[in-house]
């Protein structure tokens, strides 16, 4: 009955985990909920006031496809001041969300029996979009023991004939690793010998915890700028992920193919967003600052906490706002065999929802945003080493 295209692609694996805990909440149960892919912060208020005056304004029509002039330039500055590269507004368009960001590339770039490589663990989006479109994606595994780290070796290995695109995502969601200067060099390098478009997610870009050399950007534009896409967004960085903004920076050609695709689909993003984000882009950066060193304060206790479990391996995460251990030393012969049995059992039991690596082609694993008050972080944590003490030694597979 449906398009052939929706038979490969799956739903949302985090939004079930969310609904599964909105209903014990409903039910009256106290739910400590750490599936959030979005800041708890608000919206800093700056940025709300220039919402509110773009509507006092009238600012309520539509605007050019591809957004306003100002905040694409505003987006160029950000870039220079931030990468030192130089942009021009011809190469960014205005998305909604960073998502969109990465499907008008799929749209634009991927055809039918296309290889397109990314690397796992990774946000299902980004292989879902890929298959949505006809290609397919072709996966290399990163290691918690080795920090998640990209190897450039593997990632070209999988490069065949058929490969058109390789998609990074640094911070990764769901690991919170970092993919550093000297692992993306030798894949852009590959990549540039052969033609093949890199495409680098962006989206937690504001949020880096560990001082690795992290200009990705400068790598890309030094070597392949003709071929790379960068996918960003205002959602994480300014805690903004309802006003839907994100963009793309691209070669000129590659951006206005984006414009007729927005054009003929979604239009413009909401022209009131887009002030917003203007404010946000070229404002003051405080509040990036204040909710970067309190993720950092969580992160540091979350992790602290959960790792006092001789059963909890956890590497501390370099990234974004992810915990991602590794509970299979907890997981049993009978009863709970997968981190998926793991996650349903803690949330009816201790009423703590966590999202099961399985979603994130991780079994064996966990994905716990701290995104979440300090004092949600400690009783949260309370119940999940109460029901991880509570399980049998035998069963837990750990020694005592
Ligand atoms: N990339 C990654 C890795 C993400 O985790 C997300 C949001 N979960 C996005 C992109 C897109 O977010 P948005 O569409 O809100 O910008």
């Amino acid at each position: 009955m449906f398009a052939q295209r929706l038979a490969q692609v799956a739903p949302s694996a985090t939004l079930k985990a969310a609904a599964e805990a909105e209903r014990l909440r409903r039910a009256g149960h106290k739910v400590i909920d750490f599936t959030a892919g979005e800041p708890d912060f608000p919206t800093p208020e700056h940025v709300k006031a220039a919402g509110k005056a773009a509507i006092d304004a009238n600012f309520t029509r539509y605007t050019a496809a591809a957004g306003i002039p100002e905040l694409r330039e505003a987006i160029c500055a950000r870039y220079k001041g931030q990468y030192g590269v130089d942009i021009t507004a011809a190469e960014v368009l205005l998305t909604a969300g960073g998502k969109q960001a990465l499907f008008n590339t799929a749209l634009a770039l991927f055809d039918d029996g296309d290889e397109v490589i990314t690397h796992a663990p990774y946000w299902p989006t980004i292989p879902e979009q890929v298959k949505l479109v006809g290609a397919k994606p072709v996966i290399v595994q990163t290691r918690a023991d080795e920090g998640f780290a990209l190897h450039p070796d593997t990632l070209i290995a999988a490069i065949t004939p058929k490969t058109k695109a390789i998609i990074v995502n640094s911070p990764c969601n769901p690991t919170g690793g970092l993919v550093d200067e000297a692992a993306l060099t030798p894949i852009v390098e590959a990549a540039a010998t052969r033609g093949i478009w890199v495409i680098v997610d962006l989206c937690y870009e504001q949020l880096i915890y560990e001082k690795v050399p992290h200009n990705l950007v400068k790598v890309l534009f030094d070597r392949h700028r003709d071929r790379t896409v960068i996918a960003g967004s205002a959602s994480k960085s300014y805690a903004m992920t309802g006003w839907r903004c994100g963009w793309t920076i691209a070669p000129k050609e590659l951006t206005s193919a984006f414009n007729t695709i927005q054009g003929q689909t979604t239009s413009n993003i909401t022209s009131i967003t887009q002030k917003a984000a203007l404010a946000a882009v070229s404002g003051s950066q405080d509040a990036v600052t204040v909710m970067l060193t309190e993720y950092r304060k969580r992160r540091d206790n979350i992790h602290a906490w959960l790792t006092a479990h001789p059963g909890i391996k956890c590497v501390l995460p370099g990234g974004a706002f992810y915990l991602f251990p590794d509970i299979s030393a907890l997981l049993s012969a009978d009863g709970m065999k997968t981190s998926a049995d793991f996650a349903s059992a803690l949330l009816e039991q201790e009423h703590v929802a966590v999202t099961a690596g399985e979603g994130f082609d991780a079994p064996g694993y966990l994905r716990i945003s701290y995104a979440a008050s300090m004092e949600d972080l400690r009783e949260g944590a309370n119940r999940i080493l109460r029901f991880a003490e509570a399980l049998q030694p035998a069963k837990a597979g750990v020694g005592r």
